[in-house]
């Protein structure tokens, strides 16, 4: 089986938009506070026909079996409204998740947007993470370690601030995609600049406190897009852990923290699997997401990674079972039970 780690409903029916836009404009007129959660009409039909030409249609044309499927992550937007404004957002794009994959279950495991808000204690998030794993039947959650959208005003994830939602993740046995949202900061494009500035400052905050993991043994987290800048500077990294007094980066990191392999182009690939542990590393695609073209080199979408994957004869078959689906159940333990299911 080949399960692409990380998917997002970036082709939703155009009516969760709508009522996104409604909420959003909302928030500007203080007569019509958005008190109300209301509803999103869009039929199972609505949702099949957004997926059976696109996700669906990539899945089989790259042979892949089964995408962890969430929310549209630039879509996040936790800087926007407040506490409820968030809470409602999230719950409409993690139900319309759900109904995904109640739809397609073969085809697509859930997991949720966090309803977070600048300054805000991630409690708040618990709720929601625990009605999305217990009653969605979703496997983890994609956690934002910037809701402020480009500007860092929260802490550090290692700080105490996070520790609730940490707390959460793991007696619910569920780990986090690190995943930032949209960029409000201009100096940031979103996808290109502040997608890999979140993967590669998450990973620096980790090596700074290893407290963190000392607390939660067993607290996963995944970092997207091959990492950020991470595998290419692995060295300086290493070198930074050892001027801090901190052990080897294999002991302090890699039992907890796991890269994808949602990196454009074959050079890329082989530079994450040179330097990072087969052990560590997911399969992904982020498919229908941040790069939409055809590389006019390859005359292939630049997204399709399972390509690069399959044309590097080096990979021993041990480690691509690992990559393509060994190491999914182990950092995603309820994908595993779901499945002997
Ligand atoms: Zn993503």
């Amino acid at each position: 089986m080949i399960i692409d780690c990380h998917g997002h409903y970036t082709t939703a029916p155009k009516e969760l938009q709508k009522w996104r836009d409604a909420q959003i404009a909302a928030l500007k007129d203080a007569k019509h506070p958005p008190s109300s959660k209301g509803t999103v009409a869009i039929s199972d039909d609505q949702i099949r026909e957004s997926l059976e030409n696109a996700q669906l249609k990539i899945q089989r044309e790259r042979g892949t079996d089964v995408t962890i499927f969430s929310p549209r992550a630039a879509g996040m937007g936790h800087h926007l409204g407040n506490e409820t404004t968030s809470r409602h957002w999230s719950e409409h794009c993690n139900e319309l998740i759900h109904r995904v994959c109640t739809l397609y279950p073969q085809n697509f495991v859930g997991v949720c947007q966090l309803p977070q808000t600048p300054g805000v204690s991630p409690a708040n998030c618990v709720a929601e993470l625990e009605r999305c794993v217990r009653d969605f039947g979703f496997v983890g959650c994609n956690l934002n370690p910037d809701p402020s959208g480009g500007y860092w005003t929260d802490p550090p994830l290692t700080d105490k601030f996070w520790y609730p939602i940490y707390e959460k993740m793991v007696e619910l046995d569920v780990p986090a995609m690190i995943h930032v949202s949209t960029s409000c900061n201009p100096n940031f494009h979103t996808t290109g600049g502040h997608y890999i500035n979140g993967d590669t400052t998450a990973f620096m905050q980790l090596i700074s406190e290893p407290k963190l993991f000392k607390d939660f043994p067993t607290l996963k987290f995944v970092i997207p897009h091959g990492g950020g800048a991470v595998p290419y500077h692995w060295g300086r990294y290493r070198g930074l852990a050892q001027d801090m007094g901190r052990p080897p980066l294999k002991d302090l990191l890699l039992g907890n923290v796991f890269f994808d392999t949602c990196v454009y182009h074959r050079p890329g690939i082989e530079l994450l699997l040179k330097v990072i542990p087969a052990d560590n590393i997911l399969f992904a695609s982020e498919m229908v997401g941040a790069v939409k073209g055809i590389d006019p080199d390859t005359g292939h979408y630049y997204d399709d990674t399972k390509r690069y994957l399959d044309a590097i004869d080096w990979i021993e078959p041990a480690d691509r079972e690992k990559i393509f689906q060994g190491n999914v159940s182990k950092v995603y333990p309820r994908f595993a039970k779901r499945a002997k299911k």
